[in-house]
């Protein structure tokens, strides 16, 4: 998943709060108009954990 859609993960369809309710996927606490299937992290937070992780790296060199 590569692409920002707002389509469900499990029945890839337009993510509607039926979605939500069914637990196909919750709203990201930091980025409320991500969605992420529950166990996984936004495509959001994932980027900003890997820059985290190349700033890190970068500085420890
Ligand atoms: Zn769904
Ligand atoms: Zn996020």
């Amino acid at each position: 998943m590569t692409e920002k859609t707002h389509h469900c993960p499990i029945c890839h369809k337009v993510f509607t709060h039926r979605c939500a309710k069914k637990g196909h996927a919750n709203p990201c606490p930091v980025h409320t108009s991500s969605y992420v299937r529950p166990g996984n992290e936004c495509v959001s937070c994932h980027e900003a954990e890997v820059r985290e992780a190349n700033k890190a790296s970068k500085s420890k060199k």
